[in-house]
This record gives C-alpha cells, sequence and structure tokens, in this order.
C-alpha cells in the first residue's frame, strides 16, 4: 500500500485538471495520508497584548508526506473541502486539540483555550454538533474552554441555518470567532444577529503597520466597534515589536504572530508552557 501516494502524487496531469492545484494524485494520496496518520496538528500561541501570557492556541493542521514533506493547509484544506474528507479531518483534529489541551494546562498549570478552524463544509454537515459534543464529552473541557473559528463566508451561505448552529454552540458554551475578519463579502449585520464573541482581524490589516494610515484606520474601526458591542479582539499576523505596540496603545488585547509565537508542534508548546512557569 505504500507505493501509491509517493513521487507520482506531484505529476500535473492536465487531462485530470480541474481548478489549479486540484490535482487528482495529491487528492490519491490524502486518502492514504489519513490511513497512514500523516495529518498532525500544530499549535500558534494566542498571547496578551499587555503581559504577553499565553492565553490559548489555535491549533493548525499539518500534512507531512513522506517524500513531499509539509504540505501547506492552503493546498490540501481546499481538495479536502470539495471532496468532504474536511468532515473526518475536522472531526479528529477538534478532538485531538481538545485533549492536547488537557495536557497544556496540566503543564501550564492554569486554564488556557483552545481555537479550532471550522470550514464551511463542516460547519454545514449534519454531525457537526456531535462531533463537537464529542470532542467536549471526551476531553473533558468545559465548553467555555473551546473557541471555533468560522468565516463571514460561512455565516453568509445560508443564515437561517447558521443561526440555529450558532446558538446550539452558545448553549455548550463554546465560543465563535470571526476569522479574517473584514475581508469576506458581507455586512456587519450580522455581529447582531448571531452569537458572536471574537473577532480576528486578518494579518493583511496588520502586515503595513504602523506605516500605513489607512490599514490604521481600519484596526481602530475595528477595535472600536468591538469595545462597543463586547466583543474581545485577536490581531493575526503580528510580526514585529512596533506592530505589537501600535496595536496594544489602542486597547487591542489579544495578539496571535510570529513576533510571539510560530505554529509549533505539541511538544514544543508544551516546553514553553513549561519555560513560562519557571519564568
Ligand atoms: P488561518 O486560519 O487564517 O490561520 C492563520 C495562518 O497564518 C496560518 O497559516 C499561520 O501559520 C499563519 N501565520 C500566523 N502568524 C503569522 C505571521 O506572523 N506571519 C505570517 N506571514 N503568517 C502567520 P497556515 O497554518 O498555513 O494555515 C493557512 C490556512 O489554512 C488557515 O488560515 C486556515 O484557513 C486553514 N487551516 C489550517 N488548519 C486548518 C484546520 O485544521 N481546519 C480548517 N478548516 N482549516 C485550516
Ligand atoms: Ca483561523
Ligand atoms: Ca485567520
Ligand atoms: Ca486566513
Amino acid at each position: 500500500a505504500k507505493e501509491t501516494g509517493k513521487a507520482r502524487a506531484l505529476v500535473y496531469s492536465p487531462a485530470l485538471a480541474g481548478p489549479p492545484q486540484h490535482d487528482i494524485s495529491l487528492e490519491a494520496a490524502m486518502f492514504q495520508a489519513v490511513r497512514e496518520g500523516e495529518f498532525l496538528l500544530y499549535y500558534q500561541p494566542i498571547v496578551d497584548a499587555h503581559t504577553r501570557e499565553i492565553q490559548g492556541f489555535e491549533t493548525l493542521m499539518r500534512w507531512k508526506h513522506p517524500t513531499l514533506g509539509m504540505v501547506p493547509p492552503a493546498r490540501f484544506i481546499p481538495i479536502a473541502e470539495t471532496n468532504g474528507l474536511i468532515n473526518l479531518l475536522g472531526a479528529w483534529a477538534l478532538k485531538a486539540a481538545c485533549v492536547q489541551l488537557k495536557q497544556f494546562e496540566e503543564v501550564a498549570k492554569r486554564s488556557l483555550y483552545i481555537s479550532v478552524n471550522i470550514s464551511p463544509r463542516q460547519f454545514r454537515n449534519d454531525k457537526f454538533l456531535d462531533v463537537l459534543d464529542d470532542a467536549i464529552a471526551f476531553s473533558g473541557l468545559l465548553g467555555e474552554q473551546l473557541v471555533l473559528e468560522i468565516t463571514e463566508g460561512t455565516l453568509m451561505i445560508d443564515p437561517v441555518h447558521a443561526e440555529s448552529i450558532l446558538s446550539k454552540m452558545a448553549e455548550r458554551k463554546a465560543r465563535i470567532a470571526i476569522d479574517d475578519f473584514g475581508t469576506g463579502y458581507s455586512s456587519l449585520a450580522y455581529l447582531k444577529r448571531f452569537p458572536i464573541s471574537v473577532l480576528k482581524i486578518d494579518r493583511t490589516f496588520i502586515r503595513d503597520l504602523p506605516g500605513s494610515a489607512k490599514d490604521g484606520a481600519i484596526c481602530n474601526a475595528v477595535l472600536d466597534l468591538a469595545k462597543h458591542l463586547d466583543l474581545s479582539v485577536v490581531a493575526e499576523g503580528v510580526e514585529t515589536e512596533e506592530q505589537l505596540q501600535y496595536l496594544e496603545e489602542r486597547g487591542c488585547q489579544y495578539i496571535q504572530g510570529y513576533l510571539t509565537g510560530k505554529p509549533m508542534a505539541a511538544n514544543v508548546a508544551l516546553a514553553a508552557l513549561k519555560e513560562s512557569i519557571h519564568a
């Protein structure tokens, strides 16, 4: 069974080509990868902008292919979304991340939270709430320790259905974060309609801070909006001290980016947490 997904996996075959990068051999390799256990989770710290203490982690999926190396999620998530494999991968990721958080907490000796990306197809899947309940029950986490990251697009596909799912998530005390906030095509009305707790400012608005007056204005507007709607804000993609300082001065409470921690394997995250209690 081992020989299927190897060097052949990246041979591009125009005859079979769908949209760019949707190549069918990569897709075949993914099914094999599930069987071989090649998917794993990385964890990126989300820190308090002021104290820089780790508050939680975002779970980011990785595919470690034996010959291709690390295949980025930008390549395999869209395929999984198209063929439905995302339901299986996403369910696994949610449960594994909840279990992992328990271990993080034991080492850190304090409460943390875990933030998990939920794709549009996963969100719409009939089994999604069962998957959520199973992850919470199996891991023993409190619902409130779980943040589910969805995009504006996910909400807009079917707002009536979204409203019912979100209210059921809220019953479980799980929090909803809007990922890549400001990049989707949607009105702000949904902030009133849906029970949302967190806005994640997209990296594209952070990248050119503090130099860009336009990006500064957008970040300020988001922070102001969040303050008045009682939402928390995470700034994504913070890479420099200047960016962190700029955001902190304007009331941004949480930071996620290479400056305060890259996505890392669980054992590396554990070491960072261990170090933080001795600091
Ligand atoms: P995202 O949810 O917006 O995740 C943030 C991305 O920004 C991650 O890329 C992360 O590694 C990257 N990042 C974090 N800090 C910095 C920084 O300071 N600078 C720069 N340049 N980049 C930074 P990654 O891990 O490649 O993931 C890409 C996307 O793939 C994610 O975007 C998300 O949409 C999707 N994805 C990843 N894991 C999962 C998953 O488990 N399920 C689902 N449905 N989607 C996932
Ligand atoms: Ca995310
Ligand atoms: Ca994001
Ligand atoms: Ca993104």
